[in-house]
């Protein structure tokens, strides 16, 4: 779990654990904003009959978990000063300066948008409401495109309301857990944040769908039990292989989440039989030839079944997730997934790659956006900057929203061109769409695909990992309007559309 037990949440434990990570730290200013927010909140009870100011000091806590500077973790400790305590941002800007008193107001604006708008149905709502969410909604981007630690906050703020949703009646808890699993989990994903993603998800699907969280509850319980058993033989085993062949290793077993394996019985035809990474070996070396070697060792050992080998530290995913992949025929011959990756590679994946983007040797680096304001590495937020850009082209609030849907939040897979590039797109993108992903000109040009190889036609969606080669001709005819029935990216559509109308 993310969060401490409740009676390790005191000011105290939050330095220490702060020292931990940045010896540097400014422990004083922490402080001094837990008194402030402590004295602003004093009276204040949460639903469940806490003190108020045990939230701010969760979400500080939880921040610090992502490691985290110390403005952030300030903001986290003021980030409802200002709507429930009616303290004035003037009066933080004084006492913390300009870039804290930012953050807490951007964390306070963030917190005024509803979203319920972009989960019901839109028909539903007036004109009037739905424009001004919409608006809202571009706020939220622009937000995160200007410092992306506001939206960390945000996160940290509602895993931390997540975890006592039981206080709350039955709609209100059903509509946030939604609207967590609708926005903010596919945003944690998409920075990278593994593990707050995914104890988010479960959190939610808890208080979403009740009924189907009850069943994969109990429909992996014998599962897990037999698991249990032979994780322990198989980590035994390994042990033993490793301390021969000299390689250090810490070795564990990890059993998938609820809600991941909900959405992957999904697709199995509810057969829990058919999901072989109900468990993972994880196995976490020092470095990345150690990986590598790792995974020879496991190869001669154990029969890999062939194509579930995946090289994720080769080819990372687009989120910055590092590690190889294997499954192989364990002890028993019993279907096993390992994992293998480096300390490093496996900090970020808990963590977040948002850690290390704070530390100021990082900041200094080059590649790093020059917005004045950004705090994160270009590649990263690449994706927040190109949403804006369209934002504005788009023609109303209504194309946004859906562009937002499609492109933000739906499942990314991702495919690679034949020279290796990878490219990031939403589930049911065709060739079509990744041809006008890599230019513009390559879409207008195209006559022809090849997935794996092999001719396929443009309209058919592609599966994650596919090598697509678009195949082009200077004198094409162009796009046709037959196109826009099956692509699904903003920029595809864009692209076409443009190119008929100028036709
Ligand atoms: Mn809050």
């Amino acid at each position: 779990m993310i969060l401490k037990e409740k009676e390790n949440i005191n000011i105290d434990n939050l330095l220490l654990e702060i020292s931990f990570y940045k010896k540097s730290a400014k422990i004083d200013l922490v402080k001094k904003a837990y008194e402030f927010s402590k004295k602003a909140h004093s009276g204040q009870k949460r639903i469940s009959g806490d003190d108020y100011v045990i939230h701010p000091l969760s979400v500080a806590f939880i921040l610090a978990g992502m490691n985290l500077d110390e403005e952030t973790i300030v903001a986290g400790l003021l980030h409802d000063v200002i709507e429930d305590c009616e303290v004035q941002e003037k009066e933080i800007e004084q006492v913390f300066g300009s870039v804290i008193s930012r953050l807490v107001r951007g964390v306070t604006k963030l917190g005024e948008i509803d979203f319920s708008v972009y989960s019901d149905d839109l028909q539903k709502t007036s004109e009037s409401i739905r424009a001004r969410n919409i608006e809202s909604l571009r706020k939220f981007f622009l937000a995160m495109a200007e410092d992306i630690r506001v939206v960390l906050i945000k996160l940290a703020d509602r895993y931390h309301n997540l975890s006592t949703l039981g206080a709350l009646d039955l709609d209100k808890r059903r509509r946030i857990a939604k609207e967590s699993l609708e926005i903010f989990t596919p945003l944690a994903d998409r920075l990278g944040i593994g593990k707050l993603k995914s104890e988010m998800e479960d959190l939610a699907f808890k208080y979403y769908l009740p009924e189907e969280y009850k069943k994969v509850v109990q429909s992996t319980k014998k599962a897990f039990k037999e698991r249990e058993e032979y994780l322990l033989q198989m980590k035994e085993s390994l042990e033993r292989i490793f301390k021969d062949e000299s390689i250090e290793a810490d070795i564990e077993g990890r059993a998938k989440h609820y809600y991941s394996i909900y959405k992957k019985l999904q697709k199995k035809d509810g057969d829990i039989e058919k999901i072989y990474d109900l468990f993972a070996i994880r196995i976490i070396v020092s470095d990345i030839a150690n990986c590598y070697k790792s995974l020879g060792i496991i190869h001669s050992k154990f029969k890999p079944l062939i194509y579930r080998i995946k090289d994720y530290i080769a080819v990372p995913k687009p989120n910055g997730y590092q590690s190889l992949h294997t499954t192989v025929f364990g002890l028993g011959g019993k279907i096993t997934e390992v994992q293998i990756r480096t300390k490093k590679m496996h900090e970020e994946a808990e963590k977040g790659v948002a850690a290390h983007w704070f530390y100021d040797e990082f900041k200094q680096e080059k590649g790093y956006s020059e917005h004045k304001s950004s705090f994160a590495p270009k590649d990263k937020i690449h994706w927040i900057e190109e949403l804006l850009e369209w934002q504005e082209a788009a023609d109303s609030s209504e194309e946004f929203m859906e562009g937002l849907k499609i492109d933000i939040f739906k499942d990314r897979i991702f495919v690679f061109s034949p020279k290796g590039d990878v490219f990031d797109l939403p589930e049911g993108a065709t060739s079509v769409d990744f041809a006008y992903a890599v230019h513009s000109q390559i879409g207008d040009q195209l006559v022809g695909a090849k997935i794996n190889s092999k001719m396929k036609p443009i309209s058919i969606p592609l599966e994650n990992r596919d090598i697509v080669e678009v195949l082009t001709k200077k004198n094409s005819p162009g796009p046709k309007q037959d196109w826009l029935k099956f692509v699904v990216t903003r920029k595809a559509k864009n692209r076409i559309c443009s190119f008929l109308n100028r036709k």
